[in-house]
């Protein structure tokens, strides 16, 4: 990964950073300048380990446990990080848990479950960061939100509804806060191979997955990235309440 000034004294939370796409976006920023705190909720030696290898690096890292979809810990988490780095002025919303089930097979805690942290999580998390990010003037918002949010998918429809949701209140909050300087904008994922996609589909599924994707192949983490990095960084500067597939041409039309 390269080293770049591009985030140099931002601070950069990424939630749900210990695994997956979220431990790539945390990477990514920090080789970018970015004092990145890395939110885990159980993955505590995975963070751990990242927030390692980041400061062997040279790179500002440190960890912050917290369950996004509770407001106690999100608060506790915000005022930790403002005491040892300040204001947060970069914000990914990344956690998230999927549930792959026909619907008449769910349950009302699913669906709670679920909405809790794709969704409150991001909103909580966004509420606590956004006040200083007005005063301020400048704030760069990414939600992770998947192309299942835009194409609806059979056997997903509580994890579609919720990055349908996600991808609603960013477009809400791009309106609301961008008068006052805070871009907000998603990411919509086609499949990435992370233990979220390893724990619903076998080898074999995913070989036809890709097969589907124009690419032939499915994104990875550090692609998802890369497009975030883009998106924090003044390269971005006018780009306000987008949603940005990267899913190699799988979703058209
Ligand atoms: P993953 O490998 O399963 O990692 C999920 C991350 O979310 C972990 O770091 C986990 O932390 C964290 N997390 C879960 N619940 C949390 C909570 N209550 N509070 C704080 N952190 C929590 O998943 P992934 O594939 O990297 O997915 C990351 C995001 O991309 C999700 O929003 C997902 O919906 C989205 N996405 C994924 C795909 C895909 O195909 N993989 C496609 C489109 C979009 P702990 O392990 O520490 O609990």
């Amino acid at each position: 990964m390269y080293k770049s000034p591009a985030l140099a004294g931002k601070i950069c939370l990424v939630t749900g950073a210990s695994r997956g796409i979220g431990k790539a976006i945390a990477a990514a920023a920090a080789f970018q300048g970015a004092m990145v705190a890395i939110n885990y909720c159980h993955s505590e030696q995975e963070a751990a380990i990242l927030a390692d290898s980041l400061q062997k690096q040279g790179l500002t890292a440190a960890l912050f446990q917290a369950d996004i979809s509770s407001t106690e810990q999100v608060d506790q988490m915000f005022d930790e990080i403002e005491a040892r780095w300040g204001k947060v002025n970069l914000l990914v919303n990344n956690a998230g848990i999927s549930c792959k089930a026909l619907l008449t097979d769910t349950s009302e805690d699913d669906w709670y479950q679920v909405m809790d942290i794709n969704l409150k999580g991001a909103y909580l998390c966004t509420k606590r960061a956004i006040p200083s990010m007005i005063s301020a003037r400048y704030g760069r918002i990414v939600n992770i939100a998947s192309v299942w949010g835009i194409s609806g998918a059979s056997c997903e429809s509580i994890y579609a509804a919720s990055k349908g949701g996600l991808i609603a209140f960013t477009k809400s909050i791009a309106k609301e806060a961008g008068p006052s300087g805070v871009l907000v904008n998603a990411v919509a994922p086609g499949p990435v191979q992370t233990d979220m996609l390893n724990c619903e589909l076998d080898d074999q599924e995913i070989r036809d997955l890709s097969m589907q994707i124009p690419l032939g192949r499915l994104v990875t983490p550090e692609e998802i990235a890369e497009v975030c990095i883009f998106l924090l960084s003044a390269q971005a500067d006018y780009i306000n309440g987008q949603v940005i597939t990267v899913d190699g041409g799988f979703l058209q039309g």
